[in-house]
């Protein structure tokens, strides 16, 4: 019997109430396969753990959960603590040292869950959005000078290397190839941003010759926006910035119906790091502790997570739980204008992980 050791990072706010519920649904699919159980290992890090100790996570906190099989995170954010802070604190702080470039996003309508695209229906709406996850826009690299002076001076310099723009295209390309329609849209801004926008323009270029079984095109940030709302079934894999896929990617899990859905994996491709799973969404402070919040995006990154373990029957098992699940309106949170709460929620994909046959 494999164990998997995961570190479980609920964070702040809803973060800890979905969180949790992720857990028990692992250990529930975990009960249904044959073969592997999980070893979840807590850690309390986060806004709360910074008024204790004036940091997000301890000193060595990456050394604790470096060798763990992968990591589910909920959200960093805190009222009272400035949103820099919790960002690059917590979920950077992990991010980047474990090098997890590839953010991967997938969009889906789910069965029974309705679009705010009036013309859309379940299905028709299937992107996954990969994010550059390294550097670009979220380098970190910039000052400020002669601060609240009238000569305040302020930089955010965008750092792109052919290094990183390469492994995102190639990830990008890859994923592109395993999908049925095996077709990526490279989004840019090369018009305004005509130093690093043009580079990742010509290595997109690049290697696209190595798939040759790929069909690309390029669109620039703005109108993809708009080509998502206007024509959704014409897109399917999505390759963007750090910030450019950030924004989409928000968008992306709106028009599916709820940001409470999406979920997210910052993966480390060559595993030499954990990878981390995580909805899309915030700390939701406005819903915290009423035991409403959507566990839906927790689950669906939970499938990713069984996809990179490479548990693939269970991923689909708690897959087509989900879908059973939000089929059912009952199951609807207020965020889905239903009324169920998160607990009714997590017993009811329980029970369709008994039931279901894959
Ligand atoms: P943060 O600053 O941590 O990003 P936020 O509150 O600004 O948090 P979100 O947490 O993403 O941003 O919340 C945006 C809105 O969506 C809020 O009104 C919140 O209640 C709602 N929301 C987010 N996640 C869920 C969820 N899982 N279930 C229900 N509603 C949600």
């Amino acid at each position: 019997m494999k164990t998997f050791k995961i570190a479980a990072i609920p964070g702040d706010g809803i973060g800890t109430e979905v969180v949790a519920a992720g857990v028990e649904i692992l250990h529930e699919i975990a009960k249904r396969e044959e073969g592997f159980k999980f070893d979840v290992d807590d850690f309390d890090w986060g806004g709360d753990y910074y008024r204790k100790h004036d940091r997000m996570m301890p000193e060595d906190g990456r050394d604790q959960i470096r060798n763990h099989d992968a990591i589910l995170f909920g959200s960093a954010g805190h009222p009272d603590i400035p949103d820099h802070i919790t960002l690059w604190g917590l979920r950077l702080a992990i991010c980047q040292p474990f090098d997890q470039y590839a953010n991967v996003r997938p969009t889906r309508v789910l069965p029974g869950i309705t679009s705010p695209l009036r013309h859309v229906n379940a299905g028709e709406i299937d992107w996954v959005i990969v994010r550059e996850n390294s550097e670009g826009e979220y380098a970190g690299v910039g000052g400020r000078v002669h601060q609240g002076s009238p000569l305040e001076v302020a930089t955010d310099v965008a750092m792109f290397t052919r290094q990183g723009v390469e492994r995102i295209m190639r990830f990008a390309f890859r994923l592109a190839q395993t999908r049925p329609r095996k077709f990526l849209t490279v989004v840019t801004k090369s018009n305004a941003q005509r130093h690093a926008m043009v580079m990742w323009d010509e290595i997109a270029a690049e290697i696209a010759s190595e798939f040759p079984d790929v069909t690309w095109d390029k669109m620039l940030v703005d109108a993809m926006t708009m080509r998502m709302v206007a024509k959704p079934q014409s897109i399917d894999t999505v390759v963007a910035t750090n910030l450019h896929a950030d924004v989409l990617s928000d968008l992306a899990a709106a028009l599916s119906g709820s940001i409470g859905i999406a979920p997210t994996a910052n993966l480390n491709p060559e595993r030499t790091f954990p990878s981390m799973f995580e909805p899309i969404h915030g700390s939701a402070f406005d819903i915290m502790g009423q035991g409403i919040a959507n566990p839906v995006g927790t689950f669906w990154s939970s499938v990713m997570l069984l996809e990179h373990l490479g548990e693939q029957q269970a991923a689909t098992r708690l897959m087509v739980a989900i879908e059973n699940v939000t089929a059912d309106a009952r199951f609807h949170t207020p965020d889905l204008g239903g009324t169920a709460t998160t607990r009714e929620v997590t017993d009811a994909v329980i029970n369709a992980i008994r039931g279901a046959n894959v």
